[in-house]
């Protein structure tokens, strides 16, 4: 675990795993060259590239953030005992996520706000657990926040795209028939110290979660970054931004604006230490990796 403070704000690491890429990063990373990834290897390896394998070192976690108003959830991981066939990483897992919570000081029951980033399964898994063979939600106090645009992608009844309908009706719509979602159009902002963005690219409904004061601030940007290698690299997406072009855009916009602000970086699928300001250098950007406070 891993605390880092901001402002009034603290913000928890909950881990649910950390493993490598299923595949190496030539396939992962679209935009990809083999010579500048090599040029970066002082710095990734062993914590962010693992070079026996070829494969990225990536994290899943969650962000806990406790402000003096409310108790958020930031993305949900994979979840306990979800049927993902198509990824073994996501597929059928039995990790003590729960108790990391609990760790932390936090039962289910207090989180009053989750935050979905977007509605791929390693970010909407915890959403819900399983009852007596029921899905049904992990947090029973809580609004769960995602796009309009979002869900429209995904709901089986309104897209065409048919192929996480199982994803979806496990891990969604028990939220929404339980009158807990709150389906968001536009900016939305929870209160004045908490933003939630826009942030297209990775999916058309990608948000992400601007927390604390202008100038004190996390960004919560979900997968609009993946790896840190694309911090130096913002053109290379990963293999599944389904907006390429726009994705890079918005990956230019908020590393800009972390920049601009000083404001950190809180990605989802970082290695180690996790946590990145980022610095511009003569129209380039660098990671500065940022220890948890506590
Ligand atoms: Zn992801």
């Amino acid at each position: 675990m891993g605390t880092w403070q901001i402002g009034d704000i603290s913000v928890t690491r909950i881990a649910e795993g950390i493993g490598l890429s299923s595949v190496p990063p030539g396939q992962f990373l679209t935009g990809f060259d083999p010579d500048i990834f090599r040029a970066h290897h002082e710095w990734m390896i062993p914590i962010h590239y693992e070079p026996q394998t070829d494969r990225l070192v990536t994290s899943i976690h969650s962000w806990l953030i406790r402000t003096p108003r409310h108790t958020i959830l930031l993305d949900t991981c994979s979840g306990n005992h979800k049927n993902r066939p198509w990824n073994r990483r996501f597929h059928q897992l039995d990790t003590p996520y729960l108790d990391r919570l609990r760790d932390a000081g936090v039962s289910p029951e207090d989180i009053d706000i989750v935050l979905c980033t977007h509605l791929h399964s390693d970010h909407c898994g915890w959403n819900t657990r399983l009852d007596n063979g029921r899905w049904v939600p992990t947090f029973p106090n809580a609004k769960y926040l995602f796009s309009r645009k979002e869900n429209d992608r995904w709901d089986p009844r309104v897209s065409s795209d048919k192929s996480r309908a199982e994803l979806y009706n496990d891990s969604v719509l028990p939220v929404i028939e339980s009158q807990q979602a709150v389906i968001l159009d536009g900016v939305h902002e929870i209160d004045d110290q908490l933003l939630v963005e826009p942030s297209p690219g990775h999916t058309i409904g990608h948000v992400m979660l601007k927390a604390g004061a202008p100038d004190d601030q996390g960004v919560f940007c979900g997968d609009v970054i993946h790896h840190p290698v694309q911090v130096f690299e913002p053109s290379w997406n990963t293999k599944f931004c389904e907006h390429p072009e726009e994705a890079r855009l918005t990956r230019l916009r908020v590393l800009q604006h972390c920049a601009e602000h000083g404001a950190l970086l809180f990605p989802i699928h970082f290695a180690a230490p996790y946590v990145a300001g980022i610095v511009e250098r003569r129209g380039r950007f660098l990671p500065a990796f940022v220890p948890a406070d506590a």
